[in-house]
């Protein structure tokens, strides 16, 4: 089993997972691979903004390595906003991830949570969501797209209504998926949080697939010991059920 999306109290300040006995309740658990992908925020309003440090994480890191047999990987879970490109861009040169996420937790000035209240308060449309996502798989800067349909996770109204509405763009972000050689990540945070199912759905994991996609990563998005590794087995099986393959870098 793997678990590539964790979070550490170390360097995410909303996690309270030690990064010692994550790794021991996750090799406990049965995991075979799992990776550390802390927040980096690059907007200095985000409350994650200067949790992250490199140096520090790559350290830690190469320490718990030899502690463990299982394979622990190190990534980064990045905060994407159009305006931040260059900053990510010029961040990423120079360090050695073994893979980066790609995630939306801001729109314009909004934190996603605000966004969506406002946009559903307002009956405002969710397209904007979309266009940032495009955005973020155009820019080439990752290599996995994280939690696809975010959005849903502070809805009201069923969000397989958003889909339907911008059906046409999930399908031009899907195919530039394809097209870069990214990943989507199968988050199932969202089966433990009000959606009830992982991010993306089962819907549009089904339209990867048959737009050519094959690869996605698996992650549970712990932030808690009581997240570790949840819904994993539960997301292996959608994935094997639609014929997607499990992506490891
Ligand atoms: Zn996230
Ligand atoms: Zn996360």
């Amino acid at each position: 089993m793997i678990d590539l999306h964790l979070h550490t109290k170390n360097f995410s300040h909303d996690s309270e997972n030690d990064p010692e006995r994550v790794v021991k309740i996750m090799e406990k658990k049965g995991f075979k691979t799992i990776a550390f992908t802390d927040h980096i925020e690059f907007n200095p309003k985000d409350p994650a903004y200067g949790d992250f440090d490199y140096e520090k994480v790559k350290e830690l890191v190469e320490d718990l390595r030899k502690k463990t047999g299982m394979k622990l990987l190190l990534g980064g879970e990045i905060g994407y906003e159009p305006q931040l490109e260059e900053t990510i861009r010029n961040y990423l040169k120079d360090k050695d991830f073994d893979f980066t996420i790609g995630s939306i937790h801001a729109v314009g000035d909004y934190f996603i949570s605000e966004w969506v209240r406002k946009q559903e308060r307002e009956g405002g449309s969710f397209r904007e969501y979309f266009e940032i996502l495009l955005k973020l798989v155009k820019s080439g800067l990752f290599d996995v797209v994280g939690h696809f349909d975010y959005y849903k996770k502070h809805m009201e109204k069923d969000p397989v209504e958003v889909f339907e509405e911008n059906r046409d763009i999930v399908v031009e972000v899907l195919e530039e998926v394809i097209k870069q050689g990214m990943v989507l990540e199968v988050n199932t945070s969202g089966l433990r949080q009000p959606p009830g199912e992982p991010y993306p759905s089962g819907e549009i994991l089904e339209l990867y697939k048959e737009l050519g996609g094959r690869y996605v990563t698996l992650g549970s998005d712990a932030h808690r010991e009581c997240h570790l590794g949840y819904g994993i087995e539960e997301g292996l099986r959608l994935i094997n059920s639609l014929g997607l393959s499990l992506w490891i870098p």
